[in-house]
């Protein structure tokens, strides 16, 4: 059998490969890293997280954490992978980030149905099956004949921004304190209180300090999600205190009083010798974010591992290209997966990797595919990113809006998410995911 093209060694990437070699199908998986990098990526392992070390909750109240259950249900490589190198965060699913691409790099490339091919990709093969993976950061060649496929269609964009991670060991924990907010889960993050006249010191500079250029950036393309910490600031003096700097649920222990802003800094690594500061994707020059950063009386002295970044994110716009396997319609062979359908974030990216894999693993064994129901969290992004009269197409989060209400009704927003889940896990059982 000719192998399938796997373009990127991504989150959709990788996931979409080991679901194919799983079911005995051979798959060449092309992948630039390190030869050529994108401006996010580090490292040359694969299934790099390029900001956040969270995958977020792992509560089925939550639609995220339904995702990551179904995708595990899927046998999914990336969610084992994340499980076996978790890290304390509360309800959330974070992973020690090295540890976590090691074990995917291992195995992809010890496995006996995947031949890794490096190197840069800028033509999409004629002929054969293939799926693009090639991420938000797709390299400008590749990009430029991705454009040429859709010539009626353009691409859209939007800005992404990344957060600093800085040393434990720098951090003044006399100054700050050990806690998860109103005490949920293990005491995982660290808090940095600041005090009226700090905050307002911090937010002064904060809202003054100089951006990095990046050609076209403009408040209103910035997606919600991901807003830079210094644009969320420009919008009011205390939108931060409602967002990333939240106090409430954290009471510092040396007032018993919940302080008048808290920033808080999450383990980024097993050994908890990294913490990345929770919401403060940024893209202020370098210099600037230690000038300003170090303004929160912890972070006097914070010593940064890697500074925030912002990018250009680029997608289709798939409800007009795409079907709901992530198939291009009227050319089947051609699939896309990962944040380059729309879909945002690394557990999204992974389910549609994951759905594209299974569809064309089916159709390669000449069975039908397995059609996710819009019950499920898979069936409903995919149901969703594919939709002909969704308009303004913009990067979708998982959420329960996507997936139909019960028809009847549950007390209370946590069992109603529970009892959610708990009907997309039947209908998922109903499935034969082979
Ligand atoms: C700056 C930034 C920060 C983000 N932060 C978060 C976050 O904190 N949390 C979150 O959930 N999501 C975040 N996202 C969104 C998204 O979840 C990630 O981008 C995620 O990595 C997408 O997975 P993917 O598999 O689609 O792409 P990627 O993980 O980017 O994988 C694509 C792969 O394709 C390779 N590639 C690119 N072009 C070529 C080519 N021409 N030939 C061969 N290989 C190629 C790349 O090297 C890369 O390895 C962020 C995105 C960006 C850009």
């Amino acid at each position: 059998m000719e192998p399938v093209i796997v373009i990127g060694a991504g989150l959709a990437g990788s996931e979409a490969a080991w679901q194919l070699a799983q079911r005995g199908i051979p798959v060449e998986l092309r992948e630039m890293k390190p030869q050529k990098m994108t401006p996010a990526h580090h490292s040359a392992d694969f299934g790099e997280l390029v900001c956040s070390n969270s995958l977020r909750s792992d509560q089925l109240e939550n639609a995220v954490g339904l995702l990551k259950e179904e995708l595990r249900r899927c046998s999914s490589l990336i969610m084992a992978c994340a499980d076996a190198h978790r890290v304390e965060a509360g309800g959330a699913l974070a992973v020690d980030r090295h540890a976590f691409s090691a074990a995917i790099t291992e195995k992809i490339r010890s496995h006996p149905n995947i031949t890794v091919v490096e190197g840069e990709v800028t033509e999409i093969p004629a002929e054969g099956n293939v799926i693009l993976a090639s991420g938000p950061l797709t390299s400008e060649p590749l990009s430029q004949t991705i454009a040429r496929l859709f010539p009626e269609s353009k691409y859209l964009n939007f800005f992404d921004a990344a957060a600093p991670l800085v040393t434990f060991e720098s951090v003044d924990m006399d100054s700050a304190w050990f806690a998860s907010r109103y005490d949920r889960g293990t005491p995982d993050y660290i808090n940095c209180p600041l005090t009226q006249e700090e905050y307002l010191a911090f937010w002064q500079a904060l809202t003054t300090a100089e951006e990095a250029p990046v050609h076209g950036f403009e408040d209103a393309g910035v997606f919600e999600g991901c807003m830079p910490v210094e644009v969320m600031a420009r919008r009011g003096q205390d939108t931060l205190c409602y967002g990333p700097l939240k106090p409430v649920g954290l009471p510092d222990p040396k007032t018993g009083k919940e302080p008048f802003a808290v920033v808080q800094l999450r383990k980024d690594n097993a050994q908890g010798s990294i913490y990345n500061i929770v919401g403060f994707q940024t893209h202020l020059r370098w210099p600037e974010q230690k000038r300003v950063f170090s303004m929160i009386p912890a972070l006097k002295n914070a010593e940064y591992v890697r500074y925030g970044v912002m990018h250009r994110n680029t997608f289709l716009d798939s409800p007009r290209l795409l079907d709901r396997y992530y198939r291009v319609r009227g050319e089947e062979r051609l699939m896309f997966a990962g944040q380059i359908t729309g879909v945002e974030g690394y557990v999204e990216s992974t389910a549609s990797g994951c759905l594209a894999a299974m569809e064309l693993a089916r159709r390669l064994e000449g069975r039908p595919a397995i059609d996710f129901p819009r019950e499920t969290a898979i069936g409903a992004l995919a149901l969703y990113i594919s939709d002909p009269s969704v308009i303004n197409f913009q990067p979708m989060n998982i959420n329960f809006g996507l997936i139909p209400q019960l028809g009847y009704r549950v007390k209370g927003k946590r069992n109603k998410n529970a009892a959610i889940s708990q009907r997309a896990l039947e209908a998922l059982g109903q499935l034969d995911l082979t």
